[in-house]
């Protein structure tokens, strides 16, 4: 679905984006991860078309968004990081507008419209003004506009930046299941639970380059499967172990305060980059 040769974008001396090479297949749920800074949102602007290619190649659904950009343009949904719906509309206008601007039907919109607002448990707020609705509402709207004209192709930035634990999962839950309807989702984020949760695989991008690029299960394992924490002084220490007897064993021989636990993604993230995610 997605295909990216030695992707560059910069601004400046700032290398945003520096020789990315990724393919994502129909039907996966794949996640960027990275901090403030390491080129997330330039990549999805740039396979969105949002902003110019500045070298390599890319191809979303076989078209070359260089070559073919209306055509590659039609595959994709995007829900940018910072929400961009017209407030002064009603929820029903915000969806109709998008559908009109991809050149969808009067009676395709309604219908579509209808069926969007039941699957994002909004129906009742069809004709609610947008700056009436909570932040969470909000993100479920965008999600359901970009759904609008039947992209094969999601691209999510950061869907619940800022959202209170309870409402993150809530759109974690919509967003597999967007997935599970079949379609591919391409997720950045920098909240390590949200790419363990949600990935099928996940790449670690550090400073415009994909560092690691696998499934969470095994980036983790790649580690171990337990840690252990311990305060020497001012720093913490993690020690990764294959098994918990392993682990416990350790953790006898110590005579200061320590911390067991499962292995999790931003062990492997901090160790392949030395940098913690957020
Ligand atoms: P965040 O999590 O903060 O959104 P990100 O991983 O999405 O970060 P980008 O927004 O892609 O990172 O930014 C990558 C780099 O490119 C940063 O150094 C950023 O300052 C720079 N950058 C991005 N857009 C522009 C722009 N329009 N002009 C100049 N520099 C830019």
């Amino acid at each position: 679905m997605i295909e990216i040769d030695q992707l560059q974008k910069s601004y400046g001396a700032v290398r945003a984006v520096d020789g990315i090479d990724l393919r994502v297949a129909r039907g996966e749920l794949f996640a960027f991860l990275g901090p403030n800074g390491a080129g997330k949102t330039t990549t999805i602007r740039i396979l969105t078309g949002l902003t110019r290619i500045g070298g390599g190649r890319a191809a979303i659904g076989g078209h070359d968004i260089t070559l073919e950009p209306q055509a590659a343009k039609r595959q994709c949904g995007l829900v940018p990081q910072h929400v961009n719906l017209d407030s002064e509309l009603t929820v029903r206008q915000n969806l109709d507008i998008h559908g009109r601007l991809f050149g969808m039907a009067p009676a395709r919109r309604r219908t579509r419209t209808a069926e969007l607002l039941d699957y994002v448990e909004m129906a009742d707020r069809i004709d609610q003004p947008v700056k009436q609705l909570s932040g969470g509402l909000k993100r479920r709207l965008m999600i359901a506009r970009a759904l609008m004209h039947e992209p094969m192709l999601l691209f999510l930035d950061e869907p619940t930046v800022g959202l209170d634990p309870a409402i993150r999962r809530r759109i974690w839950a919509l967003i597999k299941r967007v997935q599970q309807d079949g379609a591919t989702i391409f997720l950045t984020t920098h909240y390590i639970e949200e790419a363990e949760f949600l990935a099928g695989r996940v790449a670690f991008l550090d400073q415009g380059r994909i560092v690691a690029l696998d499934r969470p299960q095994d980036l983790m394992a790649r580690l171990g499967a337990w840690a252990i924490d311990r305060i020497n002084g001012e720093a913490m220490e993690t020690r990764y172990f294959a098994t918990r007897e392993e682990a416990t064993s350790y953790s006898a021989s110590q005579d200061c305060g320590f911390t067991l636990r499962r292995v999790n993604l931003e062990d492997a993230f901090l160790s392949l980059t030395g940098k913690k995610v957020s």
